[in-house]
Parts: structure tokens; sequence; C-alpha cells
């Protein structure tokens, strides 16, 4: 759909360590491309600045090209640096590559350099080439503590020297990945103030202190158009996705619903026989509700319902946790636990499931389970943050108007099974009710369309004017 421009135009840097597709982890790559899509579309201009990681597929850039050859000072040395130009996603994107060992190696992070040191050469690196250029935007947006010396370094030295335009603003995607330094849901913004190590400096700057819900790229993420989908659908049809469903069931070789079934006819008997599919697509990390994807898997399995988990550990002893887990499961009839990132599995997951859990510890804002609502699987999460934002649960009747899923409070195995037994249940004796839900988890908007305004407003609250400056 076309977005309404807005009358008061700017320039908005955002430097970052992700973007996706082609340097993503987690939620930040998802946030830095859809909010920059959102910004272009309402005719603001954007430029993101990403670190060339050598792992970056060079096929998803297009007109990539070689713009400036500078020197960036880093630990008493000026390192030797090519900026390039390049597209992805529509969003011009400058690339920033020293000719030191930074960024080399086959992932985003965990390279064989100090990325610490690295971080930090990036963030000087990026206002070096905008001195250098004369590149002066009105807003540079940082993210997290990899770009967060950013801001010192500004106030410090470059706007001394010929940088006076630019603001900045930080966002705090993920409180509790300090290396590091704004927040991301009006939930998690009062639990950072209540606790935490950074909550005295943050209430003393309560007043330039935001929470401001992450939303999703409407043009990557939309089941009636995906590329990596089978059969596309949409909420009024949804057909297509009982095709996904079953395509992903071959695949990973899980029982298929008979043919009958998978037309519609789902009363046999007079009874539900239908096999709910969940879905749980995360960094394994104790964050995620490690616990709790494990008991999910053994209840859910329990229930006579299928699980699917795609997810990548960081830590080793998590690794071998989950593969010692998928070798017990995987040959069996249930569950498949798939330790790998793929970003198209993912799509195809979130269209083929009936069910995403979101079972984690806190969560500052969570893109999973509004993934999950738009491919119309109906979300169960705990409330936390983000989460408790987004999700509203069917029988909380102060709520009836929103409710679009299932919400648990506790962190114990009991709770999330009282969560998931009310969706099983729902989901095989009440199909219409069901497919009511479905449609109302997929039309409520999370995208960026609706949320990326709040930015703007951040934005403006900062920046410079000419007639003021
Ligand atoms: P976080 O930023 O903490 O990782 P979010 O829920 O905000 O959590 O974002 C996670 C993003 O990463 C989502 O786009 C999710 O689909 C994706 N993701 C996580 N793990 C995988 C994986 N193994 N394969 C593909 N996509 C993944």
């Amino acid at each position: 759909a076309d977005v309404e421009k807005d009358s008061d135009l700017m320039h908005i840097i955002h430097v970052t360590a992700e973007m996706a597709p082609i340097a993503k982890v987690g939620g930040l790559g998802d946030v830095v491309t859809g909010l920059a899509r959102a910004c272009l579309a309402r005719g603001h201009t954007v430029d993101v600045m990403l670190p060339f990681y050598e792992c970056i597929e060079k096929q998803h850039i297009i007109d990539l090209t070689l713009i400036t050859t500078y020197n960036s000072f880093h630990d008493g040395n000026w390192i030797l640096t090519n900026a390039y130009r390049g597209e992805v996603s529509g969003i011009p994107v400058i690339f920033v590559e020293p000719s030191n060992q930074f960024f080399k190696g086959k992932y985003v992070y965990g390279g064989s350099y100090d990325e610490l040191e690295a971080y930090i050469f990036f963030s000087r690196a990026c206002l070096e080439w905008m001195q250098v250029t004369g590149v002066q935007p009105d807003i540079i947006h940082v993210h997290e503590w990899q770009t967060s010396a950013l801001p010192l370094l500004y106030w410090d030295m470059y706007h001394h020297l010929s940088l006076k335009r630019p603001r900045i603003t930080l966002t705090i995607h993920n409180m509790e990945h300090y290396g590091e330094c704004r927040t991301v849901s009006p939930t998690y913004l009062k639990e950072t103030l209540c606790s935490g190590w950074l909550s005295s400096t943050l209430i003393r700057n309560r007043d330039k202190y935001f929470g401001v819900l992450n939303g999703i790229d409407p043009a990557i993420w939309n089941p009636a158009t995906d590329i990596f989908l089978p059969v596309k659908f949409n909420a009024q049809k949804l057909e297509g996705k009982k095709f996904c469903k079953n395509y992903v069931q071959k695949g990973l070789g899980l029982p298929v619903e008979s043919a009958g079934r998978a037309e519609g006819k789902d009363v046999v008997n007079g009874t539900q026989q239908k096999v709910p599919l969940v879905v749980c697509i995360t960094r394994l990390v104790a964050q995620k509700g490690l616990h709790l994807i494990i008991h999910a898997i053994k209840h859910i399995e329990e229930l006579g319902g299928q699980m699917v988990v795609l997810g990548k550990a960081p830590d080793d002893r998590v690794e071998r946790e989950f593969k010692d887990l998928a070798d017990l499961y995987n040959e069996g009839p249930a569950i498949r636990i798939l330790l790998m990132y793929s970003e198209e599995l993912s799509h195809m997951l979130y269209a083929a499931a009936d069910m995403v859990l979101v079972p984690s510890l806190y969560e500052p804002c969570g893109l999973a389970q509004m993934f999950g609502m738009r491919y119309g699987a109906v979300p169960i999460v705990r409330r936390t943050g983000g989460l408790a934002d987004t999700v509203f649960d069917i029988d909380d009747h102060s709520n009836s108007h929103m409710a679009n899923g299932f919400v648990f409070e506790g962190i114990d195995e009991g709770s999330l099974n009282w969560a998931l037994d009310r969706a099983f249940s729902l989901y095989k004796n009440k199909p219409d009710e069901w497919t009511g839900l479905v449609r109302k988890a997929m039309e409520r908007d999370n995208s960026w369309n609706n949320t990326a305004g709040n930015y703007i407003e951040v934005y403006n609250s900062v920046r410079v004017r000419d007639d003021s400056s």
C-alpha cells in the first residue's frame, strides 16, 4: 500500500552491526531494514552504514561500488579503509572495510578478531567517513553496544571538527547485550527502569528515554507474496496455509493429515482429529526460556501435537544439549529440532505453523510472535516486555476485543502447560473459533507502517532545524 509522505523530511543514517537479510543474526537486523524502508517510504533520505563482513554474500548487493578510500585512526595507527556503496532491499548501504583483520570470518559475530576493538574502530570510521566526505545527516541512529561509542566520539571530537548538524539516537534493543548501551517497547521500558545496572542512569535521563515497539517489514513478511512459500495465502483465503503445513510436514518426514482433513473435512466421526503444528524459531540462549522450550517439546509430544524448533546456539553446552534432544526425537513422528540458521525455512515454518511459541524469560520486543501472527500462527507467549504489548489472551475478558493468542505468567512448566493445553483444546474442539483467532492474529497491523511514526517523533524531538541552528 502507498504510504503517505511526511511533510518535514530529514536525512537519517543508521550505524549498525546487523542488517537483514545480508548480515542478520537476530531481530536487530530485521529492525534496521524494516525501519529504514518505512522511513524511505515516508519520503526521508536514509542510509545504512554496516561493516563489510567477509561473510556478506555480495550477490545480494546491487551496484556495489567503491566510493571513498580514507584513513581512520585506531589504537595509535591510521588504518586504510574503503567505503563502498550498494543497495540492499531498496536501501542505500555504505559498507566500511578496514584493511586489517576486523570483520573477517565465516559469521557476523565470533571471528578471531577482538569484537570490542573492531566495533570501536567501526563507530569511529563511520564518523570519519562523514567528516571526510562532508555528509551531514540530521540523525545518526546507532544501535546496541556495538555502535555506542559513536555518541561519545561525536560529542567529544567530531562535533568540534566539522560535523555540526547531526543529532544522535541510540536504541537499546536488548539491555542484556552490554559490551554495551534507547529501549524497544513500552513494557520493556518500565522493566528496565525498575531493575538492572543501568536503571539509575536511565531514570536520571527519563525524559530522553522512550519505549518504541518494533514493527515488521510488511513487504518482506507477507504470506500473500512471500517468494519462499510454495503457495501464498491471506486471512480470507487460508487454503494455501494448509498446503504450506502439509508441504513442511512432508519435507520434514512428519505424518501428514489425511487428504480428507486437508480439504477441510475436519470432523471425523464427530470428533476433531487434527494435529496442531507448533514452531519455535529462536536464538537458543537463556533469555529465550530454554527450559520451557525443552519442556514444550515433551508436552506437545504427549498432547499428540507436532513441533519444529529452528534455532542456533552460540554456546557449546546448549548446542550439545539440543543436539542430544535432536538425536532423541528427530527419528520419531512428532518433533523436529533443527540446529541451524535458515531465513528461508523460517518463512516456511511460520507459514506452516498453527501456533508459534515464544516462552522468553524477558523480551525487549520480540519479532517471532509478530511474524507468526502475520502468517496465521497463533502466538503462545510469556507475559513479558514486547510480548505483553502485542499478544492478548483469549480468556482475558478485560481485553477481549484485542484477544489474539495465549499468554502465561510463570516461568514454571505448569504455567506453560496451562497455555498449551488451552490452545490445543480450542484448536481441536472449536475449529471455527480457532479460524477466527487465526484471522484476527493475521489482521493485526504489527508493521512499521504503524510504528515508524514513533521513531520519526523521536528524531524530530532531537534534530536541529535550519531556522533554529
Ligand atoms: P532476538 O532479536 O532476541 O533474536 P527477535 O524475536 O526480536 O529476537 O528476532 C529474532 C529474529 O531472528 C526473527 O526474525 C527470527 O525469525 C529470526 N531467527 C532466530 N533464529 C533463527 C534461525 N535459527 N533461523 C532463521 N531465523 C531465525
